[in-house]
């Protein structure tokens, strides 16, 4: 049974398959496979600067082209990924297609940054700079252009080599965000040793900040910690006009979410770029905003 959805995906297996089920065994079998067989696709989702509100950026999401399914999201295979290890191979692979994606942006001469995600492995490992600063030099693409999205949990889950490997890719110049900021382990005191420049705020925050006084409150002042620690902030997750009007109201940076794109394929993204209103100058939704 696939759920349809319209991410650029279904949601097919259950996304917490335990140790004693045996559709984990199959999933793990057919996964192993897929990795082996790149059977993995990226989706882009846009990002728009809150400012002049044009896209600024977009982010990776990776789908799993089944070969008997539709497209499955992340939440179905990345924690039996992250699990069994075998995300390290998945990584190199999202940071070369994302590269590619990104070249293709530069080629079109669009001031545009590409996001991807790392998970807890990711920044356990020794050779994960390595990596990036090989490929970044093999595509010759500027390392400004490239950001990557890690969550406060997988930071914290050994904080010392979490910095070290961050320390090292900060150091030649991508950029780092904090996703889903304010749902994790949160540590300020981190937030304030690690070399980030910009803070994601979570979805579940925004989806219902018109409604709910306390998340329009956490959204407010996780805006006004970045901004005091001049650091970037993104809102995730926006739904509708009015959360977008209330994140440009609070002084929020940049917007992601349904209501300006949803992820779509490089395909899709390259008919998005040329012909949606977040892509153009003199944008008229601008005025509506302000007025
Ligand atoms: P994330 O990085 O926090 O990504 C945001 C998720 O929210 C995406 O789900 C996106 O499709 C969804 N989303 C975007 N806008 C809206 C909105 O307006 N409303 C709602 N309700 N949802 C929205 P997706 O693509 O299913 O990805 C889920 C998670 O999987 C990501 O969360 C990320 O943690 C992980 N992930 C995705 N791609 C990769 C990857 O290449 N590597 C790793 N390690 N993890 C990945
Ligand atoms: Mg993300
Ligand atoms: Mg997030
Ligand atoms: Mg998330």
């Amino acid at each position: 049974y696939a759920a349809k959805n319209s991410n650029g995906g279904h949601a097919f297996y259950d996304g917490k398959i335990d140790q004693h089920n045996p559709t984990r065994l199959t999933l793990l079998g057919e996964l192993r496979h897929a990795v082996e067989q790149e059977q993995f696709v990226l989706y882009y989702q846009p990002k728009v600067d809150l400012r002049n509100l044009q896209v600024m950026g977009v982010e990776a999401l990776v789908r799993w082209n089944h070969p008997r399914e539709d497209l499955l999201l992340p939440d179905t295979f990345v924690p039996l990924l992250e699990q069994t290890g075998m995300i390290r191979s998945l990584t190199p692979w999202v940071l070369n297609e994302s590269l590619r994606q990104g070249q293709l942006l530069q080629d079109q001469g669009l001031p545009i940054t590409i996001s991807m995600n790392l998970s807890v492995r990711d920044l356990q490992d020794p050779y994960l700079a390595d990596a990036f600063a090989e490929q970044l030099a093999a595509l010759q693409i500027s390392p400004r252009w490239l950001e990557l999205e890690i969550t406060e949990s997988a930071v914290m889950t050994e904080p010392e080599r979490a910095l070290e490997v961050l320390a090292r890719l900060s150091a030649m110049g991508l950029r780092i965000a904090i996703d889903d900021f304010g749902t994790g382990y949160s540590s300020l005191s981190y937030l304030k040793k690690l070399p980030v420049n910009t803070i994601k705020i979570d979805k579940s925050f925004v989806i219902g900040m018109e409604r709910d006084e306390n998340d329009a409150a956490i959204v407010r002042t996780s805006v006004d910690l970045a901004h005091n620690l001049k650091l970037e902030v993104v809102a995730e997750g926006v739904e509708n006009e009015e959360t977008l009007k209330r994140l440009s109201e609070l002084g929020c940076d940049t917007a992601q979410g349904h209501y300006i794109s949803r992820p779509l394929s490089a395909e899709e993204l390259a008919v998005w770029l040329k012909q949606s209103s977040w892509a153009i100058e003199r944008n008229p939704k601008l005025l509506r905003l302000h007025k």
